[in-house]
């Protein structure tokens, strides 16, 4: 999923301090899962601008609508079912950057603005707390270094490893962290596969990555391309 947080109250209040009347525009996937950006903090962050408002005897209106994703044509369309885009002179969206720029594409008359920091592709590991583990390299080697990433955990991004500072299983860029190459031996280790560690990785094809980049499946080609 895509991890974000929203940002500072200050810089959003600053983000709309032109608007006259706002929709502030939620997302029910990603980022309300990950508590920032669903139905209930869209919510919030309106009681927030409006009592903001009301101190500073400000009279803009601020209304609210969360739909299923921001990142899909589809789900967007809706919006004009529900409210009239035209009567709003700003969007405060709650979605991951893609959503923000999906909704600017498709409202492109509009004054579209981000109310989070979209900040990375990760995992919930419980109530609250989520880590990255991908960093979309477009070359996947996890079949090679059992299922740990080491693009995203080591802190030097080593396609081989430890480096040779790693110390008690800590890392030696940050010892509160695991070393994600310990972690990976272990887990290679554990899955009966240690002799992975003999292999040599070649250098991370970063060619591959293209910005920005584009996915049609292959059912799809001949209709794209
Ligand atoms: S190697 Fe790491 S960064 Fe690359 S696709 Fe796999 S999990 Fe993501
Ligand atoms: S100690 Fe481990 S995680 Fe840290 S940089 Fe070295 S190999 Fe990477």
């Amino acid at each position: 999923m895509i991890v974000a947080k929203r940002k500072p109250f200050d810089e959003i209040k600053e983000l709309v301090s032109d608007s006259k009347k706002m929709l502030i525009l939620g997302c029910g996937t990603c980022v309300a899962v990950c508590l920032a950006g669903g139905e209930k903090e869209v919510a919030i962050l309106a009681s927030q601008l409006k009592m903001a408002q009301a101190l500073e005897d400000q009279d803009a209106q601020v209304d609210q609508l969360t739909i299923e994703r921001q990142c899909d044509r589809e789900f967007i369309d809706e919006i004009k079912d529900k409210v009239n885009v035209d009567e709003y002179d700003l969007i405060l969206s709650t979605a991951c950057g893609a959503g923000v720029q999906l909704l600017s594409d498709m409202f492109d008359h509009k004054v579209v603005v981000p109310a989070l920091n979209t900040t990375f592709i990760g995992v919930a590991e419980g109530p609250g707390i989520w880590t990255e583990r991908c960093r979309s390299c477009s070359d996947c080697v996890l079949a090679e270094t059992g299922g740990i990433c080491p693009v995203t955990m080591c802190a030097k991004g080593l396609m081989n490893g430890p480096c040779g500072g790693a110390r008690h299983g800590k890392c030696e860029v940050d010892p509160e962290k695991d070393c994600a190459w310990t972690l990976i031996y272990n887990r290679l280790e554990q899955i009966g596969r240690l002799d992975r560690m003999q292999r040599i990785l070649p250098p991370k094809r970063y060619s591959v990555q293209q910005y920005p980049a584009v996915v049609i499946h292959e059912a799809y080609k001949r209709r794209y391309e």
